[in-house]
């Protein structure tokens, strides 16, 4: 049917439970903990809406208790990226062919089980599995799942609905035909819901999909393919491939038909990815589309007029939670040395008492980074920085029972140290106490000091401060806080990413981000085309 002109409700962002103790929720969610935990899955890739078994079987660890495996998955090879290449080409005519409504109506209704009956277990899933706390993993893989799939629907006919000005007597219309071949998608560990909007955001546009999962998220990653068969997608158009990054991509990148490149994760593999793909122009039927979102070092600044008190809560939540490892995280601040030392003396107290421990128990506020690797690469950095950092909090980590490191507060006397400029991607905020007489170079430092531009945070109850550092930090990031913490993006309200080294700031969850997966056709109909091919101009005198 084709007689009708769909809008989608605008969408409302999906609300988080709380889970405090005695409520519905947080029984749901005890008992699917306990499910997840006696039932030591097994999960396999899936292409063509088939479940395939390759044998070559990966554990899942949780990252808060090392000695205790969730299940296994079955790991993609270059093989079944091949076979997956195949079965999404065979299921790209039939689903680009069904009406965009239909596509809007498959994740319209994810949502509504991603929210609702399977709530429990994508939230138990990403608590364990990636080592959340259960708010953390509430507001990233029910809501902002939820909200990627209904504001996608709405972004969908907002693109569709951006039509070109007609004439008299002439026709103009765009079609946002789906690309020629098939997008792969690449997610990163720390979002649920960048591995749903990552795959689903070309789906919904009608293409068909390759999505590799990280290796340490694919627990949950699987709950959102049994939610997308559950919708009602068809299969073949997002086949699941957890496995080598570099393995598949060899084989995803070499195909003439490879259209898209769906990434978030490090700046590294994104630009490997790149090179691979220019390497690759000329077998390529198309250029293929690039979109990734990638690192941050995300700042925080603090003017002398700044709430302290605002300040404090925003930069503990934004440094700590989640452990710190998120692209948005806080993770160098910026103090005046007028109220630096009373300021970061209460930091410190307060940060030292942050309780840190298994996401099982709901007190604690920080759990494990996600594995034995990250825990050695973000030791070695905070080792890196002993000798000249004076370390307020933290600076420990212990790996016997889970991958736990203490929140870490310290000064560098350097501003542009690695512990200033590079990410660490773990529960470190580095301090640069700056000299409040001359704010302007202070700005000029926190734009120039960290290749990456994606989050930052300024603090300031002067209005003039406020304005002096938007125009300052104007380039500095895609998302800016105005006195509040640099994470916590919600769809259709703060859409996000970042410029320079952070990625191609392609604004997850909005129309600008579709069309990316659409490449658009215009057709010029006249209705009263012209019968004589002279010009005015050519007439005698
Ligand atoms: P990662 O780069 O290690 O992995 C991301 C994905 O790439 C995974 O699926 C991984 O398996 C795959 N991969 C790894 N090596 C590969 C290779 N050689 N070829 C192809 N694929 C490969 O990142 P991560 O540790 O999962 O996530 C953390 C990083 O992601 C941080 O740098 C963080 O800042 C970034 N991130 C950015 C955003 C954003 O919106 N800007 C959001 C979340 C995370």
């Amino acid at each position: 049917m084709n007689d009708s002109i769909y809008r989608p409700a605008l969408p409302r962002n999906e609300v988080a439970l709380g889970y405090a103790p005695g409520s519905p929720e947080r029984a749901a969610l005890e008992a699917e903990l306990g499910t997840v935990l006696a039932s030591r899955i097994e999960i396999p890739c899936l292409i063509g809406g088939r479940s395939v078994w390759t044998g070559r079987k990966r554990p899942i660890i949780r990252p808060d208790e090392r000695g205790t495996e969730l299940g296994s998955y079955h790991a993609a090879g270059p093989a079944e990226a091949k076979t997956a290449i195949e079965a999404a080409l065979a299921a790209k005519q039939e689903w680009e062919a069904l009406p965009w409504e239909e596509r809007a109506a498959v994740f319209r209704r994810a949502a509504e089980l991603v929210s609702g009956s399977r709530r429990a277990r994508i939230v138990a899933a990403t608590m364990l599995g990636q080592c959340k706390t259960v708010g953390q993993a509430e507001i990233d893989s029910a809501c902002e799942v939820a909200d990627f799939f209904r504001f996608g629907a709405a972004a969908m006919a907002e693109a569709y609905a951006d039509q070109p000005a007609d004439a008299p007597a002439e026709w103009n219309r765009t079609s946002y035909r789906p690309l020629e071949g098939f997008v792969y998608a690449v997610s990163p560990f720390n979002f649920t819901a960048l591995g749903a909007n990552l795959a689903a955001a070309p789906a919904l546009m009608g293409n068909v999909v390759l999505w590799k999962p990280a290796s340490t998220s694919v627990l949950s990653n699987w709950v959102l393919m049994q939610i997308y068969e559950e919708a009602g997608l068809p299969p073949g158009v997002i086949n699941f491939l957890p496995g080598s990054g570099k393995e598949i991509s060899e084989v995803v990148l070499a195909h003439p038909l490879f259209a898209g490149l769906h990434f978030t994760g490090s700046t590294a593999v994104f630009r490997g990815l790149w090179k691979g793909i220019g390497e690759g122009l000329e077998r390529y039927r198309s250029y293929p589309r690039i979109v990734g979102e990638t690192g941050g070092k995300g700042f925080v600044f603090l003017h002398p007029s700044a709430d302290l008190e605002a300040a404090r809560v925003a930069i503990i939540r934004g440094a700590y939670e989640y452990q710190g490892q998120k692209c948005s995280a806080a993770s160098r601040l910026y103090v005046p040395k007028s109220t630096a030392r009373a300021f970061l003396d209460g930091l410190a107290e307060e940060v030292r008492a942050l309780p840190m421990g298994k996401v099982t128990d709901f007190r604690n506020f920080l759990g494990a980074v996600i594995d034995e690797t990250a825990f050695e690469a973000i030791m070695a950095r905070i080792e890196a920085v002993r000798p000249g950092g004076r370390f307020l909090a933290g600076g420990r980590g212990d790996s016997s029972e889970g991958f736990f490191i203490e929140p870490t507060l310290l000064v560098c006397a350097e501003p542009r140290c690695a512990a200033m400029s590079e990410e660490i991607f773990g529960p470190v905020l580095s301090v640069y106490i700056y000299d409040e007489g001359d704010i302007a170079s202070a700005l000029r430092l926190v734009d120039t000091t960290s290749p990456y531009a994606l989050t930052g945070a300024v603090f300031a109850r002067d209005r003039r401060d406020i304005a002096t550092s938007l125009l300052a930090l104007r380039h500095s990031a895609g998302n800016l806080y105005v006195n509040d913490k640099p994470t916590g993006a919600v769809v259709g309200r703060q859409p996000f990413g970042g410029m320079r080294a952070s990625g191609t700031n392609d604004k997850a969850g909005t129309a600008g981000n579709l069309l990316r997966w659409a490449s658009a056709c215009v057709v010029k109909e006249n209705f009263d085309p012209p019968l004589a091919w002279r010009h005015p101009s050519m007439g005698e005198d």
